[in-house]
């Protein structure tokens, strides 16, 4: 999510997986309809014009909050799907970078997020055998400076949620199941819900900016 996110801001435009991946994401860690309106409108239009915005891709956004169509209620993606669906091509920014990128692509990534080369491998190490997640969760815990993530990772809000809980001491933050929903309710699989009860919000009129701050992945 974090190259999804840095990719708008430096080109303004994601491609549609990109779109509705990170999208979903946004909406599953608490970004109002409201919200995710004014955020990509704001990146958009810094290239497009903003009747274009409108008319080409406000519907979209509206439509993934369940406001327009069939109204169903989407839930965003797990790392399972994302890791085994939608491979992303030349000019794609979706997807995993554990299972999509290349090993000098997140050799130089990790560097660059201040990981030591021992730390580095130890990374590198689940990803050559194909143990994407574990590979993501080792991360976590070398950014996080923990000898061992208090989950299982199955989902990019729960990332987000430990990470927030980690960084920001916030234990009262309702415990959240993989897919951003707090326990007991709805699916996780990655498509559409039609259960209007599912509770989407985990932390409740988040920011864009609280996003980039505890965001990591
Ligand atoms: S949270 Fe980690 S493992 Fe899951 S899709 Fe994102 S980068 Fe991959």
């Amino acid at each position: 999510m974090r190259n999804l996110h840095e990719t708008l801001r430096s080109e303004h435009h994601l491609k549609h997986f990109g779109r509705l991946q990170y999208g979903l994401f946004l909406k599953s860690i608490g970004l109002s309809l409201d919200g995710a309106l004014a955020f990509w409108r704001a990146e958009f239009t810094k290239k497009m014009d903003p009747d274009k915005f409108d008319k080409q891709y406000a519907y979209h956004v509206r439509h993934s909050y369940g406001k327009e169509g069939k109204r169903a209620n989407y839930t965003p993606y797990s790392c399972m799907k994302i890791i085994m669906s939608n491979t992303p091509t030349q000019g794609d920014h979706h997807g995993c970078p554990f299972r999509h990128w290349d090993r000098s692509h997140m050799t130089t990534m990790l560097q660059s997020h201040g990981l030591s080369s021992k730390d580095g491998q130890s990374v590198l190490e689940f990803v050559e055998s194909s143990h994407y997640q574990l590979a993501c969760q080792k991360y976590f815990e070398i950014t996080h400076k923990l000898q061992s993530a208090p989950f299982s990772l199955e989902h990019p809000s729960q990332y987000f949620a430990e990470s927030r809980r980690v960084r920001g001491g916030l234990d009262s933050m309702p415990k959240t199941e993989p897919g951003g929903m707090e326990s007991g309710q709805g699916d996780a699989s990655g498509v559409e819900c039609e259960d209007e009860s599912v509770a989407m919000d985990v932390t409740a009129e988040i920011s864009v900016k609280d996003m980039e701050d505890f965001e990591s992945f």
